[in-house]
């Protein structure tokens, strides 16, 4: 069992293995001491842990004389907003998003709707660590409230972004697939809320995730695809299992990737804004710069990670933000990621250029993506990255760029490829792309080369 207990952002580990309750409590204590004073906002997700977890850590909050606002199972973007809308000082989501049924999580969002920074999660850690608590008498303890249905109140912000009459005119039919998760509450409502026809599948909550693997993608979406093309949908949606990501899929059954949906509401937004900035992380797609410098604006790239991506927003002023895998980030709403409000903005243009959204996406091209994985030792990575630094650029033909902020990703003329040392697994990730299947497998060849022999050179 590793001492740390946060990893890349907030906590997320095996329930029974690597967290347990007791540990929930300390978490809740920590935060108390933390923020002193004020309220939180506590939801949680679909998990059959979850509503154990929330109970431990809340206890551990009103201990040091916070006041827990609870708000049941709801998508982590409803409760990053709500922790803005509603004043609070801190919000707190028990979740695990993606990853399977056994694994339980904490992430924690401030007042602005984004998510506690590194630094923030450290200080956090240190109080955790220390065990020196803040601990109040039974007649300062914190009290605890529920909120009544407060999905409804980031439903309704969204309606009144949302050109609902031209979505209702075109009579959509959608299907969405929550996968069991946090989004069965909400998507499925805010569709019919904007004048589409809609049809679930694994729409029932369950923290046993009988549907389908939780991370949306080509592999576990088989049901939506069938089930798009079999009903002739306008358009399929996906969510994880915490519901901050969003995958789209055609009328044909093609599952897109969320970096050409990012470039395809990119270029949409810089038209109608003459230019602005668009952050994006280090694994998307080419398409995507270009699609934005065509359109008049700029992209920047940030370390893989929702929160990277909103801290460079904030300081950026961007237009838009997003990851490939499926987050997308509205500025002008709020600086979580919003698959809700994403999804009103597809059905929009949609409606608006009267087009099928397999045909509007097809006009963002798709570039061949080649991943591959090399077995390293987790005390090696750090040599075998920093040999990498000075080796694979000299090693590659014609490169344009380099970049470190996230691994080592290096442009290509024709292409990229990215190198990063897995936070999870001891492995060493290669992803490249390029315009033609030949080239990204020889760019993948190369790279691998030049990585494996890092590995072996580099002794433990
Ligand atoms: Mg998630």
């Amino acid at each position: 069992m590793s001492d740390r207990l946060f990893g890349t952002t907030g906590v997320r580990k095996v329930y029974g293995e690597e967290i347990s309750l007791d540990m929930a409590l300390e978490l809740g204590k920590a935060l108390g001491t933390y923020l002193k004073k004020g309220n939180v906002l506590l939801a949680r997700d679909a998990r059959t842990t979850g509503a154990m977890v929330a109970d431990a850590f809340s206890a551990g909050l009103l201990s040091t004389g916070i006041n827990v606002h609870r708000a049941g199972v709801i998508p982590t973007p409803t409760l990053a907003f709500l922790t803005r809308h509603l004043r609070m000082d801190t919000g707190v989501m028990i979740t695990a998003s993606h990853n399977p049924p056994e694994y339980t999580g904490i992430k924690f969002w401030k007042s602005d709707s984004m998510g506690y920074t590194q630094d923030m999660e450290t200080e956090l850690e240190e109080i955790y660590q220390s065990h020196d608590f803040n601990s109040v008498g039974w007649d300062d303890l914190g009290e605890e409230t529920s909120l009544d249905s407060p999905e409804w109140i980031h439903i309704q912000e969204i309606v009144k972004r949302t050109n609902v009459d031209a979505i209702r005119q075109r009579d959509f039919r959608v299907v969405v697939d929550p996968g069991n998760g946090a989004a069965c509450v909400f998507t499925p409502y805010l569709m019919r809320e904007i004048g589409c026809r809609v049809t679930s599948i694994n729409g029932q909550l369950d923290g046993h995730f009988p549907g389908r693997e939780s991370e949306p993608d080509e592999d576990t979406l088989g049901d939506l695809i069938k089930m798009v093309k079999s009903s002739g949908a306008d358009l399929g949606i996906a969510h994880d299992g915490d519901a901050d990501r969003v995958v789209f899929v055609t009328e044909q059954g093609d599952v897109i990737r969320g970096d050409r949906t990012i470039a395809l509401l990119a270029r949409e937004f810089l038209q109608r804004k003459k230019g602005g900035v668009v952050v994006t992380t280090v694994d998307s797609s080419k398409v995507l710069d270009e699609t934005v410098k065509a359109s008049g604006g700029q992209t920047i790239r940030t370390p893989v990670g929702d929160i990277q991506v909103a801290v460079k927003m904030k300081e950026k002023d961007a237009l838009l933000g997003g990851e490939a895998c499926g987050v997308f980030i509205h500025p002008d709403f709020h600086l979580a990621p919003e698959p809700f409000l994403t999804s009103c903005r597809i059905l929009e243009m949609m409606a608006s250029r009267g087009k099928a959204f397999g045909e509007l996406i097809s006009e963002i091209p798709v570039y061949p993506l080649k991943k591959t994985k090399l077995k390293c030792p987790d005390a090696k990575k750090r040599v075998v990255m920093g040999r990498l630094a000075e080796t694979l650029p000299d090693e590659m033909d014609d490169v344009t760029d380099v970049l470190t902020v996230d691994g080592l990703g290096i442009s290509l003329r024709d292409g990229w490829v990215l190198v990063r040392p897995s936070g999870t697994e001891p492995v060493i990730r290669i992803t490249c792309e390029a315009q033609s299947e030949e080239r990204a497998q020889s760019i993948l060849e190369d790279a691998k080369e030049v990585v494996q022999k890092a590995i072996d050179e580099v002794r433990e």
